[in-house]
């Protein structure tokens, strides 16, 4: 098996390397992220391996066909980025649909207790020797309501992290997991009583803008809203309409609808173009990071190790059960 890998960082070797040669197969790290403009490189290779930024349209998919790749493979749970529709029966789309719930639950919760007990900026001001605890002023969170929207494999790792914090806990999902010890609510409802609310439900075009104008108004003054899903979830112009009239206590955001071609690069010496990243990340409340949930040594394991099976089962006709559809 040939492998072209698409935007390759250097801890994406760590694991995927001496993993492939147990496996046998052949990796060609790129940088370069998988586009109209790089796909050519995958050319004469089994698969092509990507990540959450890579966006594979219709005509991508016809152009690897065309060439005898035989599959995506995508180093990722979420699958939105690829138009799945247009690979069916030409190529197949394979995914790590688990590998560490936890770490992105637990990244949503480091995020809420950041913004909301602001020790972002006490890590700022201790380092100047400013000890003053003006304006750091955060809420329990003991006793007051979570809601989690979205209850699959995240949501549910969510769940029983605010259940060790004695929160009281409101679930809202479409499809009600009933053997979970949570309270399922409609959605209204649960924007109307959670004192925080966290969301793990994918991007679809039924959850596309989620969080929007009128949703936010539904919400309690003084929210606190953390997004480690997807960004096209929430509307960012609501979002910043809601933060300048102070509707929020805090907004964590592991992701945002334009990420692309930001997230994962070091940007620092540019002029960013994004007038709506800019100006989020001018609120005190609002702790922004560069999708990076999953990041931890077990998650990146996990997705090596799970990517390579996907791979192995491709090769030998194995059943193929983690397919994107
Ligand atoms: P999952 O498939 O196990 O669970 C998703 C849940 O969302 C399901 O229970 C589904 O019924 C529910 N859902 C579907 N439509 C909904 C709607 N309209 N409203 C509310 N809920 C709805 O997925 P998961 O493993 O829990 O992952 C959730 C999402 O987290 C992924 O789709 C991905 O976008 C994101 N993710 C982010 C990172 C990161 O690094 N930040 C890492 C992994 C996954």
């Amino acid at each position: 098996m040939r492998i072209a890998f698409f935007s390759t960082k250097p801890y994406d070797r760590i694991w995927f390397e001496p993993m492939a040669k147990d496996y046998g197969y052949e990796i060609y790290f790129i940088e370069l992220p998988f586009s109209e403009e790089t796909m050519f490189l995958a050319k004469g290779y089994d698969a092509a391996c990507i990540f959450v930024n890579d966006h594979v349209n219709g005509k991508m998919i016809d152009y690897l066909y065309e060439n005898k790749v035989k599959a995506l493979l995508l180093r990722s749970a979420g699958y939105n980025h690829v138009d799945v529709k247009a690979a069916k029966g030409k190529i197949e789309v394979l995914r790590v649909p688990s590998y560490s719930p936890e770490a992105v639950a637990e990244f949503a919760m480091a995020m809420l207790l950041t913004v909301n007990r602001f020790t972002h900026k006490a890590y700022g001001r201790t380092r100047e020797f400013n000890m003053n605890i003006n304006g750091l002023m955060g809420t329990d969170l003991f006793h007051k309501v979570a809601g989690v929207i979205g209850t699959g494999k995240i949501g549910q790792a969510m769940i029983r992290i605010f259940q060790g914090f004695r929160m009281n806990i409101l679930a809202y999902d479409p499809y009600p997991n009933k053997s979970l010890d949570v309270q399922y609510v409609g959605l209204e409802e649960l924007l109307s009583k959670s004192d925080f609310i966290s969301l793990h439900c994918p991007l679809t075009p039924e959850t596309n803008h989620i969080i929007n104008e009128d949703t936010i108004a539904k919400m309690k003054d003084g929210v606190y809203l953390v997004n480690t899903s997807r960004g096209g979830l929430i509307d960012t112009q609501a979002l910043i309409d809601g933060l300048l009239a102070k509707k929020f206590g805090g907004v964590g955001l592991d992701v945002y609808e334009e990420e692309e071609g930001l997230f994962y690069e070091d940007c620092s010496d540019e002029i960013i173009q994004d007038d709506n990243l800019a100006r989020l990340t001018t609120f005190p409340n609002v702790l922004i990071t560069s999708h990076m949930g999953f990041f931890t040594v077990e998650a990146m394991q996990a997705i090596a190790h799970e990517t390579l099976e996907n791979a192995y089962a491709l090769e030998n006709g194995l059943p193929l059960k983690n397919k994107a559809e």
